[in-house]
């Protein structure tokens, strides 16, 4: 018997005989197909195989039920099973149903519809029911075979930073506690006493202990250092903007390299679920974006290299040439800088010793599962401190978001907050900041402060925070034209800059993606008057290659 099942509700008999009929086909090796023919029953089932310790993967109800409001019902699906993916379904063409299913996704009660008759099923049925499933059925393949296993303490630093890594380049792996039966056995296994944590394991018989990036990158098979000889386009940065920039640079012909000091992704590779990003209607993560976009630049011929930071630029007549961190140099006619931003810490000194032991900046994906039935709190109030809270509510028992302002409008998405609005677990304190950390091994409480001072002790097990950024543009200061932020500027900016140091020399106008250093554009995060958002740091990455074949025309 599966261990995961599919319930499909329609007081329809024929609708739902066919709709059974077209997921038992496709999908019956992998999961049950349960039907109910009210919400009643539909109910009764999620009890039941909650109950039995099973779960529910995908729940499709069709807006006629009569009985319940099949919004309640999608509702209520959540809270059995905080991973369910949750389908509508809907006459076609019945003018009244548009309205129902469009407030149904704007609120975040289901993942997206399904249109009655659904038929012909392998464009209608199958790649939707593929498409919400996708990352859940990896996972679900994938805990048969780890690529990788970690051996550590629940709350090693060092081993959460592995995860974060290995998630971000979407590589499976698993994770035991040095403390658990299974972790002994493992690390008796390959022959290691465990008294350095984390251990790692590859799957084909590498153990590492307390590896460096550039240890596991090479036990992974990844590249660390370019190739040598001249470049045409050399990025620093694989988020968005960088991995745009390499698929437009190889596809036309350049030889590019793209470098980055982790993995891919940057912050896209950090977010749950992309729901803005255009052609992508039923959302995507940012680490399947990133993966996909990866394989794109590889496809193409990009030379990829990572866990090499830039720490330095400069300009030999036509070369340009970056530091990496180990001494190694990069040499290219042109550079694009895509090194985006991080979220900045916050200034509160007791919680300095518990970063990555309760403590995370960004969503930290890889620790969504650990706080399973734990509470949670998240600082910010910008899109990204929102998909970590609705992400977290499906894992957690509950979600404060800690917010200084008095509203979220001013910064988040709409759709956002429409889905914080109807998720009860997630509950929201505006006007009020973090201000103290508690806790012995790791982080145990924090202390808000509100607006009128008034001091309150939460539990909690993690603490994610996402306020605002910072460029990671520190190794350019000297080099190049910056706002006084950081923030790198480009085109006629540069011409503007009041700063005297690094100014335009030459005759012509730098191009609209130009810095201040001929031949090195900028993209994405990092630039100054950027839009903070994947959909324009790709086209800025794209945009870029454009300018870098202007330069080398030009000469
Ligand atoms: C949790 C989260 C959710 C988000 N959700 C959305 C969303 O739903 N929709 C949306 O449109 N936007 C979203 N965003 C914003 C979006 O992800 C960013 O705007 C986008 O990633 C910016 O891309 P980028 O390539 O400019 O920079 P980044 O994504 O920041 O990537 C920069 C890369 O450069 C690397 N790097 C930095 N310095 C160096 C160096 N010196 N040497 C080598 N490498 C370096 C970093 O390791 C990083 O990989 C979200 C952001 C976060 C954090």
């Amino acid at each position: 018997m599966s261990e995961s099942a599919f319930l499909a509700v329609d007081n329809n008999p024929e609708d739902l005989a066919v709709l059974a009929s077209a997921l038992t086909s496709r999908y019956a090796a992998e999961y049950e197909i349960y039907t109910a023919s009210s919400g009643t029953e539909a109910r009764a089932t999620l009890a039941m195989l909650s109950q039995a310790g099973r779960t529910v993967a995908l729940l499709i109800v069709s807006r006629e039920i009569r009985d319940q409001d099949p919004l309640f019902l999608l509702q209520q699906a959540r809270e059995f099973f905080p991973n369910v993916r949750r389908v509508v379904s809907a006459r076609y063409l019945d003018p009244s149903a548009f309205d129902f299913v469009t407030t149904a996704m704007r609120t975040g009660r289901t993942d997206y519809f399904l249109y009655k008759p659904c038929e012909p099923v392998v464009a209608r049925l199958y790649p939707i029911v593929d498409d919400l499933l996708g990352a859940l059925r990896r996972v679900r393949q994938e805990r048969g075979f780890e690529a990788v296993r970690i051996i550590a303490e629940r709350w090693n630093p060092r081993s959460h930073r592995i995860r974060d890594i290995l998630e971000r380049s979407t590589i499976p792996f698993g994770f035991y506690d040095s403390d658990s039966e299974e972790g002994r056995q493992i690390l008796a296994k390959v022959g290691v006493d465990g008294t350095r944590l984390p251990v790692v394991c590859i799957h084909y018989g590498i153990v590492l202990v307390d590896p460096t990036n550039e240890e596991l990158a090479v036990a992974l098979g990844v590249k660390i250092k370019p190739d040598p000889g001249l470049y045409d386009v050399a990025i620093v940065g694989a988020g968005p903007a960088g991995l745009a920039a390499s698929v437009y640079g190889a596809s036309e012909g350049l030889r590019t390299v793209l470098f980055d000091r982790e993995t891919i992704g940057g912050q896209a590779g950090t977010s749950s679920r992309i729901e803005n990003y255009l052609g992508f209607p039923r959302g995507i993560s940012g680490g399947e974006l990133a993966r996909k976009a990866f394989e794109q630049a590889w496809r193409f011929g990009v030379s990829l290299v990572f866990t090499k930071e830039a720490t330095g630029l400069r300009s030999n007549g036509a070369r340009i040439i970056a530091t990496l961190s180990d001494g190694t140099e990069v040499e290219s006619r042109t550079f694009v800088i895509a090194t985006g931003v991080s979220y900045r810490r916050l200034e509160v000194p007791s919680l300095e010793r518990f970063a990555e032991v309760g403590v995370f900046y960004g969503a930290a994906m890889s620790e969504a599962p650990a706080c399973t039935g734990e509470e949670v709190v998240i600082v910010g109030a910008g899109n990204s401190a929102g998909q970590a809270a609705v992400h977290l509510s499906r894992f957690a028992s509950r979600v404060t978001m800690v917010v200084r302002g008095e509203s979220l409008a001013a910064s988040m998405s709409d759709y956002l907050i429409r889905q914080i609005a109807v998720t009860p677990k997630i509950d929201v304190r505006l006007g009020t900041s973090v201000v103290d950390g508690h806790g012995d091994r790791h982080l145990e409480a924090v202390t808000v402060e509100s607006a009128n001072g008034k001091h309150e002790t939460l539990r909690t097990h993690g603490l994610f925070v996402l306020v605002g950024g910072t460029p990671h543009t520190q190794w350019l200061a000297d080099v190049m034209e910056m706002d006084s932020k950081g923030y790198i500027l480009t085109g006629r900016d540069v011409l503007r800059s009041a700063r005297a140091p690094n100014r335009w020399s030459l005759e012509r106008e730098p191009y609209f993606l130009e810095t201040s250093m001929p031949g090195v554009f900028a993209a994405g995060d990092a630039r100054c008057r950027s839009v903070k958002r994947v959909a324009s740091a790709v086209g800025e990455g794209a945009t870029a290659i454009q300018l870098v074949h202007e330069y080398l025309r030009a000469g």
